[in-house]
């Protein structure tokens, strides 16, 4: 008997490409028991560890006993459903056994698009060097379409980042982001890291950014995010600029350190104040981070490569534990990661897995959160974390202070020092209705 006459091969077949093609299957395999097993037993909320197991537990009722019904039929279901004697009329009928939806917690979590085209990614700079951008191939309006079809099906608005270098030669791309009603919001100009700069470079790149994004919409600019998250412990003066050149938030902090980016150690996981020297609040979003068991390292989730990497109901399941404890995540994407079939470099191997994994479930584990979670613009996102950041004010002096601060923003202090500075260690109830509306 030919092994390929057989149906179970068939089937074996059709489940590894469900599953996104062999590599796939192994990830799954490989990263999805022990990542799951860590944060399920790491929370605290037992919830946690019902969700990865609700959908198979769900799927194999019904499987078993049709649909939802969990085989109570006839007499019993019925004494069941007359002893719920609290119920309101029409409210939905509760019985033992009946299998319950997880209800999501009415919080907001922010969906924030960082938009540029594959050869702005960090991992590709090497290989495309920027006066050669303008002669590259990119896909960035099919995808941007794609995106924006996506959240029109979801009625979701979303942050657009948007490279000022992406405005000034797709001026179409701000275009549809405003027709759509979302918020668009600055990446800087040309994707430079800001580790790589000097604060006056900084700051023109943020102008030029500016400057783009304003040709062609007549929204308000108020957030930034960094590229490549590179507000870093010898970058906090970046956040000097970003207020003093009226931007309201940012999104650059990641509370984990790497070599390339993140802040080992940043106090705040969640939305936040920081008090400027010169008294000018800028809320700052990190980016989403959950504990690892037994340390405390913390894992990024939620964003780019990792949305990428992790199984789905590895990110369902952070999602659901933060807003179950009132708290908002922060998911990232671009564009480019919905192309999966774009063409490939070889980046070296660990880059080149980081870049490409999964580009194939971008698209559709987007669509099951959009249809699981409540999902909105930062603009709409800050009222809901109002508390979080009037409560939560870090003076950024206290970051300069911080014994590992670098030179850098030392001689940068130095330098703005005398432009008189805040004693005030809460944001004033009128300056925050300002900023979150
Ligand atoms: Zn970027």
């Amino acid at each position: 008997m030919g092994v390929k006459s057989s149906p179970w091969v068939g089937w074996a077949m059709r489940i590894i490409e469900m599953m996104g093609g062999a590599g796939g299957l192994a990830l799954w395999v490989l990263t999805y028991p022990l990542l799951a097993l860590l944060i399920r037993l790491n929370s605290k909320n037992s919830f946690v560890l019902a969700i990865p197991t609700h959908d198979m537990r769900q799927f194999f009722l019904r499987l078993i006993h049709g649909n939802g019904q969990l085989g109570m039929r006839g007499q019993h279901r019925h004494d069941a459903v007359h002893a719920d004697s609290d119920r309101q009329p029409g409210e939905p009928v509760n019985f033992p056994g009946k299998i319950v939806e997880p209800t999501p917690a009415k919080v907001r979590n922010f969906l924030t698009i960082d938009v540029e085209c594959w050869f702005h990614a960090y991992n590709i700079g090497d290989k495309i060097p920027r006066s050669t951008w303008h002669l590259q191939e990119t896909q960035i309006l099919k995808n941007m379409d794609r995106l924006l079809l996506l959240l029109q099906a979801h009625n979701t608005k979303a942050t657009f980042f948007v490279l000022g270098w992406v405005a000034d030669h797709f001026p179409e791309v701000v275009r549809m982001i405003d027709a759509e009603g979302h918020e668009i919001a600055t990446h800087g100009y040309h994707h430079e890291l800001v580790t790589r700069m000097t604060p006056q470079e900084f700051e023109a790149d943020l102008l030029q950014s500016l400057e783009a994004i304003n040709r062609h919409t007549s929204q308000e600019v108020l957030g930034h995010r960094a590229s490549n998250f590179t507000v870093v412990k010898d970058t906090l003066w970046a956040l000097e600029i970003l207020a003093k050149n009226g931007i309201r938030y940012d999104s650059s902090i990641f509370p984990i350190g790497r070599k390339r980016y993140g802040i080992e150690g940043y106090s705040q996981r969640h939305p936040h104040t920081l008090r400027m020297p010169d008294g000018r609040p800028l809320i700052e979003l990190p980016m989403s981070t959950t504990r690892l068991l037994g340390s405390n390292k913390l894992l990024p989730v939620a964003g780019g490569g990792y949305f990428r990497l992790y199984p789905y109901h590895l990110t369902a399941a952070f999602i659901e534990n933060e807003n179950r404890n009132g708290l908002p995540a922060m998911v990232y994407l671009h564009p480019w990661e919905l192309d999966s079939e774009q063409s490939r470099y070889y980046l070296g191997a660990s880059k080149t897995f980081q870049h490409y994994v999964n580009l194939e479930s971008t698209e559709w584990k987007l669509d099951r959160l959009l249809e699981r979670f409540s999902f909105g613009s930062v603009k709409e996102g800050l009222p809901g974390v109002r508390n979080l950041i009037r409560d939560n004010v870090v003076p950024l002096s206290q970051l300069y202070e911080s014994p590992e601060v670098a030179q850098s923003n030392a001689d940068y202090l130095r330098k703005m020092s005398g432009k008189g500075s805040s004693t005030k260690s809460v944001l004033e109830e009128a300056e925050l209705r300002s900023l979150v509306g």
